[in-house]
């Protein structure tokens, strides 16, 4: 399978593939691959006749203070994971590649960026509805496949999709986690051993969270205790913050009477691990 470093390259095989009629998918990731982005290259290989796995780590949609150099990379494994999922092509540009040195653009969604990861991380979602609506320019499929996991960037990415009208359907794929429930992460490369079980901390609290939704609990300040009081129970454990939100417009709920996304970041030492459900209310 091929490595394209260049515009120009996904460009030329993509308009041969679109000559001979077929449909193309993009999965758009910043490498290091795990099974959580194997998921979605299967999925996207099972609904489309050819798969382009973009591997960029984009700088701009990393803060000052984040982990941009350290961010783990390895091109060579990658390669072979995406062959073993069914890719046809990966896309991974230097930033060289990407960004012009006066670049003036870029893209900025509204309000659904306010709170959650947007809220912590400022800049960040502009960092990344620029770099995806360039991906979605350079390799013009005709879906996007994005992870449940980030869900607050599955909603704004479906926003500016709609609000843009870009020419691409996204489908949103469920969380794959490790066999103890830790979602999966590149940055769970970081954590140390005592981390890693540290770590389990962000599925369990939300699994009480959970169990206490099965008993009708309406108040998501109950809910938002729970799992507060569960974290700081772990001592390596940080919270940055814990929301209950409307699952659609992502604002601040306090009854639990529609759809709720429940979502976490919390800091396991050094490194900062997100999780998330959705509820759905009987
Ligand atoms: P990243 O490389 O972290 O930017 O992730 C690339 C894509 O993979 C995003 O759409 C993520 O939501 C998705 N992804 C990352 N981890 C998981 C996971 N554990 N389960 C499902 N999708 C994931």
């Amino acid at each position: 399978m091929n490595i394209a470093k260049t515009i120009e390259e996904v460009r030329s095989q993509v308009n041969s593939w679109k000559k001979e009629g077929y449909s193309i998918a993009l999965v758009p990731t910043m490498g290091y691959l795990h099974e959580g982005h194997v998921s979605l290259i299967k999925r996207a290989a099972n609904e489309n006749q050819k798969v382009v796995v973009s591997i960029f780590v984009n700088p701009i949609q990393f803060g000052p203070s984040e982990d941009l150099a350290s961010y783990p990379r390895d091109l060579d494994r990658d390669k072979i994971l995406c062959e073993g999922a069914g890719a046809n092509l990966i896309f991974a540009p230097e930033a060289s590649e990407m960004y012009y040195v006066d670049a003036q653009t870029n893209v900025s969604v509204n309000g659904l960026t306010n709170g959650l990861c947007g809220a912590k991380r400022p800049g960040h979602f502009n960092g990344v509805c620029t770099v995806v609506s360039k991906l979605f320019n350079i390799v013009c499929a005709d879906k996007a496949y994005f992870g449940e996991k980030d869900a607050q960037q599955l909603a704004v990415i479906k926003r500016m999709v709609r609000d843009l009208n870009f020419p691409i359907e996204i489908i949103g794929c469920p969380i794959v986690r490790e066999a103890d429930g830790l979602a999966k992460s590149s940055r769970n490369n970081y954590l140390s051993t005592d981390e890693r079980t540290a770590a389990l901390i962000l599925n369990k609290s939300l699994n009480s969270a959970k169990e206490l939704l099965l008993t009708h609990e309406k108040s998501a300040e109950n809910l938002t205790e729970t799992i507060k009081k569960q974290i700081q129970s772990e001592v390596l454990a940080k919270i940055d913050y814990i929301e209950v939100v409307d699952a659609l417009s992502l604002t601040a709920i306090d009854l639990i009477d529609k759809p709720v996304l429940v979502a976490i970041a919390v800091y396991i030492g050094k490194t900062r691990l997100i999780d998330n459900f959705i509820w759905q209310s009987k």
